[in-house]
């Protein structure tokens, strides 16, 4: 059984508790050197082998996973945040497939939850925005004509957008030219949990500026969105007149 593991945003204590258990008794851990924080390779036991995969390609992956299993060592493939995203961990699944080996996924907490505790925001407000868009920018990776990043930026709602802080300006472009206005609230947060974690706020005519002045460059989120502005209707789960499956409403 190979175990795919989220890491988590980068704080060491922000990895699962399930994680952090099959970190420590794994033979074998394969980590996502570029993203991973270091400091919890530390909980790996005396003797396990590690293996950074910033260094090796697709092929060198599998390799080690399936000799490992093969030998009965239990291995650990750890992503950064959570494996479901930008994680490429389809690939090695359906390798292990063919190879009819077992494995399991456990999640992570991902950088964009850990982007809105550093923020302190909630990205699902009423009458605000009750979706959230997870995207990126094209860049080398090609992303599908349907969810060219002005499109999705048709609907306002709370954006996250990954990998991009690479290329602010366009992003602007693409947002302004989607249902976002100059004055939209945005922010970039940089290292999520991490000791360098940098927050900077600002409304989306000025994104390329706060990347810029702050010399962000990657490793970062932008978010946009109405849920970074001031003014949101309360909840109705809360809300004293409101019945819910747990609480009668009282008459206002
Ligand atoms: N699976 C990861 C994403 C991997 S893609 C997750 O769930 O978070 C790598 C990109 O994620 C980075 O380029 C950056 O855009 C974002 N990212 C990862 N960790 C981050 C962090 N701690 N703070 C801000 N952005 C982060």
């Amino acid at each position: 059984m190979i175990n795919f593991v989220g890491a988590g945003p980068g704080a060491k204590d922000l990895i699962t508790v399930r994680g952090l258990e099959l970190l420590r008794t794994a033979d074998i851990i394969i980590y996502a050197g570029s993203l991973v924080n270091p400091e919890l390779l530390q909980e790996a036991a005396v003797g396990c082998r590690i293996y950074n995969s910033a260094y090796m390609t697709l092929d060198e992956v599998v390799k080690v996973m399936i000799d490992g299993e093969r030998s009965g060592y239990k291995v650990v493939r750890l992503h950064t945040g959570d494996p479901s995203l930008y994680g490429a961990i389809r690939e090695q699944m359906d390798r292990l497939e063919e190879a009819g080996i077992g494995y399991q996924v456990c999640p992570g907490v991902s950088s964009f939850c850990a982007a809105a505790a550093a923020l302190q925001a909630e990205y699902t407000l009423p009458a605000v925005s009750q979706s959230v868009i997870i995207t990126r920018m094209e860049g080398r990776t090609p992303v599908p004509e349907k969810e060219k990043l002005h499109l999705l930026a048709g609907h306002g709602c709370t954006m996250v957008i990954f990998l991009s802080v690479g290329m602010v300006e366009k992003v602007r472009q693409e947002l302004l030219d989607g249902a976002y206005s100059e004055e939209t609230p945005c922010a970039i947060v940089y290292k999520a949990s991490w000791k360098e974690e940098q927050i900077v706020r600002g409304k989306l005519k000025e994104l390329p500026q706060m990347a810029l002045n702050h010399g962000i460059r990657k490793t970062a989120l932008i978010v946009v969105g109405e849920c970074l502005g001031d003014d949101y209707e309360l909840s109705k789960l809360y809300d004293a007149s409101f019945t819910t499956e747990f609480r009668k409403g009282t008459k206002v």
